[in-house]
């Protein structure tokens, strides 16, 4: 059994395996452009960031009832629960659906479908965190967090993601003003390709806790002091870096250094169906690339239960934790 651990940066959206999407798309009569599965998974080695959002965005088509979005978010936790996931806390990007004619509700409680009962059918506890699309307007974005209310029982916090060059923290003021005021806690994707000022801003104006990505926290000294000081989780997604060239290959991941600088670095998959693999595979590419040590594996565990949003319920957090102290590698 793989060591147990919190998936933190995952967005369900990118959990979608050509199988699925075919399954949904017969189930819906949608034609997608590639004759099968296999046409389709050839198609997930794309080469940059456009390509993978041109066709991240084009499967989505596949997403429309309730019922898909609990299939979506099952068929993710069955393959998290066999990697060591006990907890996973899922993003999801309503604009998107919303821009195609599918609603906040069907959604958030088709997602909740899968997720309110996943403690029992999964072994993995769960939160849900709403993202915003950055390169979408911030009206557009306030106007999500208005749809968003009648299922605040439901979400735990707010995320910013998709392209981050040219959309800085600070577009997005006012709407993170709002969720905090609604109680909700707040994360953003920030230095993965934008600069590490990203994250600064990030901290300073939206009042982030955790930060997704944070790579390039790395480039300013300063910052990681702060980082470090305020245990500011960093939600880093190894292949995903890989797969997206914010790193040339993955035993020159900068992940050894910035635990040996002491930040509190978490690892995650990011969107696994697209970039090569899911938490416990990102687990075992960085032990081997980077030789890591069963001491740092450990740790990596340990801090994403640490850096998760269990405030509302410490008990399980410090039973997670104690698993894994216990846990023995073999
Ligand atoms: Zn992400």
């Amino acid at each position: 059994m793989p060591i147990p651990k919190a998936e933190l940066h995952l967005h369900i959206e990118g959990t979608l395996e050509p199988e699925l999407a075919f399954a949904l798309a017969a189930r819906n009569g949608v034609t997608l452009p590639y004759a099968d599965t296999e046409a389709l998974r050839k198609a997930y080695l794309f080469e940059d960031l456009q390509s993978f959002l041109n066709l991240y965005y084009e499967l989505m088509a596949v997403l429309r009832t309730e019922r898909d979005f609990e299939d979506l978010a099952n068929a993710y936790l069955a393959r998290a629960a066999a990697q060591g996931v006990r907890h996973a806390e899922i993003f999801f990007d309503p604009q998107a659906h919303i821009a195609r004619g599918v609603d906040m509700g069907t959604v958030v409680e088709g997602l909740w479908r899968a997720l309110g009962d996943s403690g029992t059918n999964h072994g993995i506890s769960t939160r849900l965190i709403m993202c915003f699309l950055r390169d979408e307007s911030a009206d557009s974005a306030m106007e999500t967090l208005e749809a968003a209310k009648p299922y605040l029982h439901r979400i735990t916090g707010i995320g910013l993601d998709s392209a981050e060059v040219g959309h800085p923290p600070v577009k997005f003021r006012e709407v993170y003003e709002a969720a905090a005021a609604l109680g909700l806690r707040r994360v953003a994707h920030a230095g993965e390709e934008g600069p590490p000022a990203y994250i600064t801003e990030a901290l300073d104006v939206l009042g982030v806790e955790r930060v997704d990505h944070g790579l390039r926290c790395v480039e300013d000294a300063e910052l990681v002091a702060r980082l470090v000081r305020d245990r500011i989780p960093l939600t880093l997604c190894p292949l995903s870096n890989v797969r997206l060239r914010a790193v040339d290959v993955l035993a020159e991941h900068p992940l050894p250094a910035m635990l040996d600088a002491g930040l509190l670095c978490t690892v995650n998959s990011d969107d696994p169906a697209y970039f090569g693999g899911y938490v416990g595979d990102n687990f075992d590419a960085v032990r081997s690339a980077l030789g890591l040590s069963e001491d740092r594996l450990r740790e990596l565990a340990r801090n994403s239960f640490v850096a998760s949003f269990l405030e509302d319920d410490e008990e399980l957090r410090a039973r997670y934790l104690a698993e894994v102290e216990a846990y023995e590698f073999s």
